[in-house]
């Protein structure tokens, strides 16, 4: 699946949109942060302090989705250092497992034993990883006491590439949703914004990579990164 040249144009007028009213956004919201806070012990007093912990909450996650449009908009230049592919998957595993485990879901990683050396930014690299795991994870449907959900991690060297895959047994994607996927904006979750998947297509793509997907519906997903070894 290619991200076409109308992805392209859109994440770049996205960035002039949000670059232009995220301040003016975040300002107001700073305020109402900071007076809401303040008048949290009238509310507590009221026995009101739930309407406050919604509305601290609900302008956490506005904030996030303007950081979220803002980073999408500032590609900032990568700041490469060179390390181990595989040393990178291990924080990504260790950051995302007790989140995993508390969904009912295991995350196995199973490196490559030799080191497999790319010249990447960690920053944007992590983001992407991160991104593709909590879709993984937000793809697990409910379940019982046993861990049913899993997502493996797996490296291997192809062709002067380290090969990345993120396998899990969720439940999988529709055409419609796949060949929407790397479309800004395009999301299935209530609460979603799109731009994950949009982002790290971009950020892979800088880096002289690659993103493939295979997906199967209710049987689970596959993402493929390549990236150039050093
Ligand atoms: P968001 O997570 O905010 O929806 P993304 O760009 O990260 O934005 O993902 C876009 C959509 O792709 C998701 O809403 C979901 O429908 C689909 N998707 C991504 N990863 C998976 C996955 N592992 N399994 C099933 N669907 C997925």
């Amino acid at each position: 699946i290619e991200q076409t040249a109308y992805q392209n144009d859109k994440l770049a007028m996205l960035g002039q949109i949000s670059a232009s009213i995220a301040h003016e956004i975040r300002n107001p919201l700073t305020a109402i942060r900071g007076f809401i806070q303040l008048l949290r012990p009238h509310l507590l007093q009221l026995g009101k302090d739930e309407y406050a912990k919604i509305i601290l909450t609900e302008i956490d996650r506005a904030n996030d989705i303007i950081y979220e449009f803002l980073n999408s908009s500032k590609p900032s230049a990568p700041q490469k250092t060179v390390i181990p592919i595989q040393s990178l998957l291990k924080e990504i595993v260790l950051l995302t497992e007790s989140e995993g485990l508390m969904n009912g879901c295991e995350i196995q990683l199973n490196n490559d034993l030799t080191p497999l050396y790319v010249s990447i930014d960690i920053k944007q690299i992590k983001q992407v990883m991160l991104n593709i795991v909590k879709n993984a994870m937000d793809a697990m449907d409910p379940v019982g006491e046993d861990y049913s959900g899993i997502i493996q991690i797996a490296t291997h060297e192809e062709q002067s590439h380290v090969i990345i895959s993120i396998k899990d047994n969720g439940h999988g994607m529709d055409n419609n949703t796949l060949v929407r996927l790397f479309d800004p904006f395009f999301t299935t979750k209530e609460t979603g914004t799109g731009l994950g998947l949009s982002v790290s297509y971009r950020i892979i793509k800088n880096h002289g990579g690659t993103i493939d997907v295979h997906s199967k519906l209710g049987e689970g997903t596959t993402f493929n990164i390549s990236l150039p070894l050093v």
